[in-house]
């Protein structure tokens, strides 16, 4: 599993606990886990925390549902999708502050793309 090669900061370190949040929510409805990850959940948390660092919007970064390119490959987009199918509902009981913060974040729509962006690769 790739690490970072440094911690998330600001918007996208808050992108990446309500992420968290909602895999952990998937992983102990569909996986039986408690309080760790199954293999499967931790290598998409991996990968969607990657995408992250190399967003090339940075700390404007738009949510990913109103991105113009998604970054993701298909497999784990499709993941995605129904992980926030499954979790988002719950998420306002569980989390409120992250879930409102998201979609006030959701509302917002992507900025243009900054000139020298990082390649999403
Ligand atoms: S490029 Fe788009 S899909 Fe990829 S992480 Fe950034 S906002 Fe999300
Ligand atoms: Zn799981």
């Amino acid at each position: 599993m790739r690490q970072l090669p440094e911690p998330l900061t600001g918007v996208l370190k808050r992108e990446h606990q309500t992420m968290t949040a909602m895999v952990r929510l998937w992983c102990r409805g569909h996986h039986n886990s408690d309080d760790d990850l199954c293999p499967e959940c931790r290598e998409f948390l991996a990968f969607a925390a990657f995408r992250l660092y190399k967003c090339p919007y940075g700390p404007s970064k738009p949510t990913c549902s109103r991105c113009p390119i998604h970054c993701y490959k298909p497999v784990m987009r499709d993941r995605a999708k129904a992980i926030m199918r499954y979790a988002g509902p719950r998420m306002l009981f569980r989390h409120p502050l992250l879930t409102v913060r998201h979609l006030l974040h959701e509302r917002r729509a992507a900025p243009p793309l900054p000139s020298k962006r990082k390649s999403p690769h």
